[in-house]
């Protein structure tokens, strides 16, 4: 009966242990805390920029565009509904923002149709304690949902101007997690390898040897593979030292450009 009585006792001291924030400082309650505090962030951007109108057309792009045609992983949904698309591309281009386009970017390039970001997230499966790379960071918009749902985002572009801009535009939504490289992301980032997680959002002739040599144990790859007029969006998971490799959708994205690309 004591021993009974103990345990109750220490169970109900855990509890509130838990509850008054004892011992909580640990990595795992950091990431959960860093997690909230990224879906508040948008209370960081100002009503002007992020209007009841494009609150609006951001609920109609999950609702229309993503949910009636089968997306249904609640942290991409979240994620997307959170992200201020519009302020990834000029001011011209506020009210196409949310439309289910591909839409021109600088340096003739482009940032992914919505469905296809939904598709190409669910599908790499991130948990919040992931690591993860990131080939092409263009805009920035993928790397924000992505660092939405991650612990931390390694991600690499050949232009220089936009990762500047995809840089400025993350942090001024509180988005921190991140770490921005210029170079050719067809060889990787040897030095923060190995990854638990790894996009290309550039079409590829094949799976770069280097991405795949930086693939953690149960690692998963989500790449568009093909052609550079169309490709097939491939998920290759590593496990156990084999490699597995699924077709997802076809698709078309702009080449990658490097030695392990186009
Ligand atoms: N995900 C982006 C869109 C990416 S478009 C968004 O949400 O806006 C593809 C990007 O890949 C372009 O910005 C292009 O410059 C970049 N890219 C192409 N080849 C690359 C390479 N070898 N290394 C890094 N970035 C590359």
């Amino acid at each position: 009966m004591i021993l009974m009585i103990r345990a109750v006792y220490s169970g109900l001291c855990a509890s509130a242990a838990a509850l008054l924030g004892v011992g909580l400082a640990t990595p795992h309650f950091n990431r959960l805390a860093r997690r909230a505090a990224s879906f508040l962030f948008p209370r960081e951007v100002a009503p002007s920029q992020d209007t009841l109108a494009d609150r609006r057309r951001r609920h109609d792009m999950v609702r229309e565009q993503l949910i009636a045609r089968g997306v249904t992983n609640p942290h991409v949904l979240r994620a997307m509904a959170r992200v201020p698309r519009h302020l990834f591309l000029s001011d011209a281009q506020r009210l196409e923002a949310y439309s289910d386009n591909a839409l021109s970017t600088g340096e003739r390039q482009t940032i992914s149709q919505p469905l296809i970001v939904a598709v190409m997230t669910d599908s790499l499966d991130v948990h919040i304690n992931h690591r993860v790379l990131e080939i092409g960071t263009g805009t920035g918009y993928q790397t924000a949902i992505l660092a939405m749902l991650a612990d931390h985002v390694y991600t690499i572009e050949r232009f220089a101007s936009l990762s500047n801009e995809a840089h400025a535009r993350l942090a001024a939504l509180g988005l921190h997690n991140v770490d921005y490289r210029v170079g050719d992301g067809s060889q990787g980032w040897p030095e923060h390898a190995c990854f638990d997680r790894i996009m290309v959002t550039a079409a590829a002739p094949g799976v770069p040897e280097p991405l795949l040599k930086q693939l953690a144990e149960r690692g998963v790859l989500v790449i568009p593979t093909g052609d550079r007029a169309s490709q097939m969006l491939k998920r290759i998971s590593y496990e156990g030292g084999r490699v597995y490799e699924k077709d997802v959708l076809a698709c078309r994205f702009v080449p990658l450009i490097g030695s392990h690309g186009w």
